[in-house]
């Protein structure tokens, strides 16, 4: 397969490359045994193949879809909303006017695995590997194998950041930062602590959502260890993705962390309406989460069929303002290349 050469490739291959992980940890053998073709994926669903337009073969943004996720799906539901997010659809094939490769402009932007696009926080692409593939990723299309800060490049980028005195804020991302190692996450941390001006320290990760197993004593371990203020900014998108293990997880996050936020992306036929979206800034609640942003979706090639149109968009903030006290509403987010922050839309 084309992609396997690529970071993107599951399984944490950026960290396993640079390192022996303690031997098979639950969550690293998650990623193991997660779906990879949509065939498996659509038998384990009882699902009439018929059913869905399921792009089987050949695509240059593999699927992955850990068990743990799959079993919060309703078999037999082709239109389920966590599928949605996963199963390749034949609509990634068409090519949409306006929906490109790089929309954000983030070559633009990386150096050494570095982008630099507001001022006082630099996002490090940690890894180019995810616990899952999302269909609607804005990154399908990045090229992590020239930009991952692999930990051998790790040193040159933390060298850059280390001479920015008006640098507050170093943000993990990729990829997924904590399909690292905990030992590769404690080096970075510690590389971070050495930065005189930096005082927080955030991820982004899906895995507390994906693989809540990830939440591990060892994790906690060391986002407690540190004298950085810790921002966690989970993904998540449905209410059904918060089940038992999620809610457990996500608590223990909270408790070990001095925020903890959650980042959605609007899409069509997966969140676009009202009563999901209240139900997620509730369970997102009852889990210690609050909600950060609510992104339109980022015009990448392969998306278009999750594009939900900025007046809906409004339309479903306005709606969640009435009904919601006002720290449970997202803000409604576009990025918008060369502005100096995202962009809110009221
Ligand atoms: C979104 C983003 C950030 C963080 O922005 P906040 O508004 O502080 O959450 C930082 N760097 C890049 C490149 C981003 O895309
Ligand atoms: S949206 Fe996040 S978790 Fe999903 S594939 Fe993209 S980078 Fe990975």
């Amino acid at each position: 397969m084309k992609q396997s050469a690529a970071p993107f490739d599951p399984a944490g291959q950026a960290a396993r490359e640079d390192e022996q992980p303690s031997p098979s940890a639950g969550w690293q053998h998650a990623l193991r045994d997660a779906f990879r073709t949509p065939r498996d994926l659509i038998a384990f669903l009882q699902l009439d193949p018929g059913s869905v337009s399921a792009l089987d073969g050949a695509t240059d943004f593999s699927m992955l879809v850990p068990r743990s996720f799959v079993a919060r799906m309703r078999k037999g539901d082709p239109h389920d909303p966590l599928l949605r997010q996963v199963l390749p659809d034949s609509s990634e094939r068409e090519t949409v006017p306006g929906f490109d490769r790089d929309p954000l402009a983030e070559m633009r932007f990386a150096s050494d695995g570095v982008i630099r696009k507001y001022s006082g926080r630099a996002l490090l692409i940690a890894t180019g590997a995810c616990p899952v593939h999302c269909r609607y990723c804005f990154r399908r299309h990045f090229p992590y194998a020239e930009q991952l800060a692999s930990r051998q490049r790790w040193s040159r980028a933390i060298a850059t950041l280390r001479d920015e005195p008006e640098l507050t804020e170093v943000i993990l991302s990729g990829g997924d930062p904590l399909t690292l190692t905990d030992d590769a996450i404690m080096e970075l941390v510690r590389a971070v602590e050495e930065m005189e001006n930096v005082h927080t320290l955030r991820l982004h990760s899906r895995f507390p959502i994906m693989i809540p197993e990830r939440v591990d004593r060892q994790l906690l371990k060391v986002l407690t260890g540190t004298r950085l203020r810790i921002v966690m900014v989970v993904h998540c998108n449905h209410p059904n993705e918060i089940d038992g293990a999620v809610q457990s997880a996500l608590l223990e996050l909270k408790a070990a962390t001095a925020q903890l936020l959650n980042q959605s992306v609007l899409l069509h036929r997966v969140n676009d309406n009202e009563e999901d979206l209240a139900q997620l800034s509730e369970k997102l609640f009852d889990a210690g989460v609050l909600p950060y942003y609510l992104h339109l979706l980022d015009p990448v090639a392969g998306t278009a069929h999750f594009d939900v149109t900025e007046a809906r968009a409004k339309a479903l903030i306005a709606s969640l303002r009435r009904r919601l006290p006002g720290y449970l509403v997202p803000r409604l987010v576009r990025e918008v290349p060369g502005e100096p922050s995202k962009t809110v839309i009221l």
